[in-house]
């Protein structure tokens, strides 16, 4: 079983990153907007604000209290939205219940909305069009399979997980590169069946190592999108890798797969949005 790398995919988006940033007269911007001191976004964050860094980006924290009233976070946020100098936004996600994360994802400017989060955003992903943004984590799997030539026309898809953040626009992704694709969720009966027909096995349940040796077939590409901590307290995906082997053809570690890929996508959106900001103030000038 071949292992697929995030470090050598985020290599080759750095070079494309570079290149795009020379076309700017400053480093681009990202605002990461983060909402109280939960270890998972922190641990985003750190993995954000390094890769920013490295690809010759910017990136400003804007960190509130858990406690902040959804009013006085969506003042400050308005600001954020607002601000000249910020290209693209990252709001770490679930925010605490009393904000209505639905507004948020309404409020925020396409422009920036480097994550893919707005419903104009995932409309275009739905759409199949590319003037939005897709969700990062969506893409990386996609990024991942080009770069690694695995074929993706023609073949059977199966994404288990079906969440606005992951599974759906994941599909939707899969979809456009013309794979035929099965969603599956809490509900789909007998999804050890299901996930074997997969030629490309996409994981995004949040189950640690939930799928093991009945659900993959032989020659799967396996992409673990999963991000969980076991009883141990050890980082792990969804699949149990050492349990497949010897059946998948290729599959993505966790940590060091997906994780890494997201993040330098994160940075192309980021550099991109600069640059399409870049132009339309030019073309308001005239
Ligand atoms: P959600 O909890 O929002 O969604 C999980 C989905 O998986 C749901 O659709 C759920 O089905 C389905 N699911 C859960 N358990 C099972 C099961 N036993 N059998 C079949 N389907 C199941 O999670 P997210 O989509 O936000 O995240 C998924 C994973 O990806 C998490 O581990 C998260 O940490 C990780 N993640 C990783 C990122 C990265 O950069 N690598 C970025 C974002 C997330 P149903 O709809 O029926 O409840």
């Amino acid at each position: 079983m071949e292992l697929l790398k995030g470090a050598a995919v985020s290599a080759g988006i750095r070079q494309e990153v570079e290149t795009l940033i020379k076309d700017l007269d400053r480093a681009p911007v990202l605002a990461i907007v983060r909402v109280g001191e939960k270890p998972d976004d922190l641990s985003y964050e750190r993995n954000a604000v390094k890769k920013m860094e490295a690809f010759g980006l910017k990136a400003r924290s804007y960190v509130f209290d858990a406690e902040i009233s959804d009013a006085d976070f969506k003042k400050a946020f308005v600001k954020i939205n607002e601000e000249p100098e910020v290209d693209g936004i990252l709001v770490l996600r679930p925010l605490p219940k009393q904000i209505r994360e639905t507004d948020i994802e309404r409020m925020i400017d396409p422009a920036k909305d480097v994550d893919g989060i707005s419903p104009a955003s995932l409309a275009g992903v739905f759409a199949g069009d590319e003037t939005g943004f897709a969700p990062c984590t969506a893409e990386a799997v996609v990024e991942m399979l080009k770069a690694y030539g695995i074929p993706i026309a023609g073949r059977r898809a199966v994404v288990v997980g079906r969440s606005m953040v992951v599974g759906r626009p994941l599909a939707m992704l899969l979809l456009k590169e013309n794979a035929t694709v099965t969603i599956c969720h809490t509900k789909t009966e007998d999804l050890p069946a299901v996930c074997r027909q997969a030629q490309i096995l996409a994981a995004a349940a949040g189950r640690p190592r939930m799928l093991g040796r009945d659900h993959v077939g032989k020659g799967a590409a396996v992409l673990d999108v999963g991000i969980n901590v076991d009883p141990d307290g050890n980082l792990c995906g969804d699949v149990d890798l050492a349990a497949i082997e010897d059946i998948a053809a290729a599959a993505t570690p966790v940590p060091g797969g997906i994780g890494a890929v997201t993040t330098a996508v994160l940075a192309r959106h980021t550099a991109l949005a600069a640059g399409r900001r870049k132009k339309a103030a030019k073309g308001r000038r005239g």
